[in-house]
């Protein structure tokens, strides 16, 4: 489903992804720790272009980012993609922030149906079924028609996957999603979030939480300084690292 090779990604003269090299496959869920700075961010956002990489390649489901392949008689020719593809590419890639991000104005449910409606040309009445569908998903059956200053963090945050998930994506993109929750909120997040794994979902997730990286990820990345250092299962990574870096990580995360 993602294929980094050799990724870089540069501010100016600031080098923050270092040659980025990873593979995460169809349904599959990829935890992505790492230092404060060290890239984590960057490289979820150059994931759904809303970064463009500097150098490297890298393809999300089949697709090379930046360009399209077109087919001249035996020729395959390189170009630069148009807003019409990086808006269809994007479509398949749902992203939960750490901050919520809803319409306050907008209820609940309307949060859920907008996208829907304005970006897959849904019919009302479909995007309203669909929306009462994620809504139970997530837990938040008699919350549909409550504004998300009436909510709480979890619940908004649970509204924030409702959304993300309505638009029936291919992969699923969490960035630290219940870092900014109160710590008795986190559970109901994280439930949502298994519970989607589960289900067979692709994912990659910035967390700090090593337990939900223990229960549920597939492939542990440890990031620094724009560099991937060590990669494999939570036992391995998170358990019995081998790289100096990554110990003295866990050891102070732990
Ligand atoms: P955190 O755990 O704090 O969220 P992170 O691993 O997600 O950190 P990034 O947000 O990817 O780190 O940032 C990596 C580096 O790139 C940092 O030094 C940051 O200041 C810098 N950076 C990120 N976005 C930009 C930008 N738009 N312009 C300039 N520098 C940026
Ligand atoms: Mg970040």
């Amino acid at each position: 489903m993602i294929h980094a090779d050799g990724v870089h990604k540069f501010f100016g003269d600031l080098h923050v992804l270092k040659g980025v090299d990873l593979t995460v496959e169809r349904g599959e869920v990829c935890v992505l720790l790492g230092p404060s700075g060290s890239g984590k961010s960057t490289l979820l956002r150059c994931i759904n272009e809303l970064e463009q990489i500097s150098a490297g390649r890298m393809w999300v489901d089949g697709e090379l980012m930046g360009m399209r392949e077109v087919v001249k008689g035996d020729q395959v020719q390189l170009h630069r993609r148009t807003d019409k593809d990086l808006s269809r590419q994007r479509a398949k890639i749902g992203m939960v922030f750490q901050r919520f991000n809803l319409f306050p104005h907008m209820t609940a449910l309307d949060n859920v149906m907008e996208a829907p409606i304005q970006v897959l040309g849904l019919r009302k009445r479909d995007a309203r079924q669909r929306a009462l569908d994620l809504m139970e998903r997530v837990g938040l059956s008699d919350r549909t028609d409550h504004y998300p200053g009436q909510l709480s963090g979890g619940q908004q945050q649970r509204v924030a996957i409702a959304r993300a998930l309505a638009m029936d994506p291919q992969l699923m993109l969490f960035d630290e999603p219940t870092s900014a929750l109160d710590p008795e909120l986190v559970g109901e997040v994280l439930g949502v979030m298994k519970e989607l794994a589960t289900s067979g979902m692709t994912m990659v997730v910035v967390t700090h939480e090593v337990g939900f990286a223990r229960e549920v990820a597939d492939q542990v990345v440890f990031m620094d300084d724009g560099e991937i250092v060590e990669r494999g299962t939570a036992a391995e990574v998170i358990d019995n690292p081998a790289q100096r870096r990554t110990k003295d990580f866990f050891a102070k995360v732990l």
